[in-house]
């Protein structure tokens, strides 16, 4: 099968990899000329605007998916008039503006951080009387990785985030005292038929996903369940979905979700029976979907910014190295490892090993 998909990054590289066992075959559509997923299928390097480049791709390809959020959503639907396109473009339109999605929220009776839209400096003024403080302005669109974002402590720090952020439309949180960070990833079929991986404990560094660490078992498993199986059933959805939630002493509030593969679900490639990647293909390829258990005690650190070396890293036993063949920068993920271990005490261990090793090659 042919299988479109807008986007080149590194998850169009780890989707691309799994299809070629199932004969799944991507053909990316993605401007930027050095996109690291070319090396796993055909690369499509045009201007999402072009519109011969529109006529080949929905003349090739079977079925169409997206790799990341800010897909122009004209194309996806443009894509669509000719070939399905899967996961479904109101799910992409409502996860790219944060607003949308906590009304989505609201409407499901899905708990969330208290918010406001905000387009002026007075209204984040009445904003922030209203939520409290502390509070963190965020951009509705285009945020990824903590930015976008500024998190105000007190009045006085309302010029500057206004400053840092205004001008295009904004929506204020409360803060949300969170115990832990968790997501879910699911995947629901064409058929409807629906899967949850177990829960995703995950740890930020400076905005960025750091590690993760899956949770099977969890108590709060069944509440996580409930909420992303709403969401999927509301939105027709098919492929994979992360939900990210915020733990608040036991009751799960939601805080975003990608209609795509994503970070935190990583680990599934070694540490479950079927990995995201491999069940978002089967979902939108109209096959069965594939167990989500776990294989031993999985885990995630994220490799950011620079890469430890290959040789340092594997002479870590139980270390399971992704670089993604992209260049070096601050802030930006360049690889991930997944640890997977037989023991809680021994994934501790090599997830110390890892850091240790990245902090040593800085
Ligand atoms: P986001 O881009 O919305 O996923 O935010 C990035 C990170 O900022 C989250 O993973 C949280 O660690 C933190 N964060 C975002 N929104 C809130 C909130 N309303 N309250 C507390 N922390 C938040």
């Amino acid at each position: 099968m042919k299988l479109g998909i807008l986007g080149g990054g590194q998850l169009g590289r780890m989707l691309g990899m799994e299809g070629l066992p199932l004969a799944i075959d991507p053909l990316f559509w993605e401007p930027e000329a050095t996109a690291c997923a070319q090396l796993v299928g055909e690369h499509l390097c045009a201007a999402y605007d072009d519109p011969a480049a529109l006529a080949q791709f929905a003349q090739q390809v079977e079925v169409c998916t997206y790799e990341f959020e800010n897909v122009p959503s004209p194309v996806l639907g443009a894509i669509a008039a000719q070939v399905p396109v899967y996961p479904p473009l109101a799910a992409l339109e409502v996860s790219q503006d944060r607003l949308t999605e906590k009304q989505l929220f609201a409407r499901l009776g899905i708990p969330t951080a208290p918010y406001a839209a905000v387009d002026s400096e007075a209204a984040l003024r009445d904003a922030v009387a209203s939520l409290g403080l502390p509070a963190i302005l965020k951009t509705r669109r285009f945020g990824y990785d903590g930015k976008g974002q500024y998190v105000i402590r007190s009045e006085g720090d309302i010029p500057a985030a206004w400053q840092a952020l205004g001008g295009v439309p904004l929506i204020l949180e409360g803060f949300v005292n969170f115990v832990r960070e968790v997501s879910i990833v699911a995947a629901r079929g064409r058929d409807g038929s629906t899967v949850f991986y177990p829960l995703s404990e995950n740890v930020h560094r400076d905005g960025i996903l750091f590690t993760t660490r899956a949770r099977p078992g969890d108590s709060q498993q069944p509440q996580a369940e409930a909420i992303a199986g709403k969401l999927l059933a509301a939105l027709e959805y098919v492929g994979v979905l992360c939900l990210e939630l915020f733990d608040v002493n036991g009751t799960l509030v939601a805080n975003e979700f990608a209609p795509r593969v994503h970070n935190s679900g990583h680990w599934t490639i070694e540490g479950a029976e079927t990995s995201q990647f491999e069940n978002h293909l089967r979902a939108v390829a109209g096959l069965p979907l594939g167990s989500t258990a776990c294989v031993g005690f999985p885990a995630l650190v994220n490799l950011v910014g620079t890469l430890p070396p290959l040789a340092s890293l594997l002479a870590i036993p139980q270390v399971h190295v992704h670089f993604y063949g992209k260049s070096e920068k601050p802030a930006r993920k360049v690889g991930h490892v997944t640890v997977r271990t037989h023991s809680e005490s021994e994934r501790e261990q090599r997830i110390a090993q890892v850091i240790e090793l990245m902090q040593e090659s800085r």
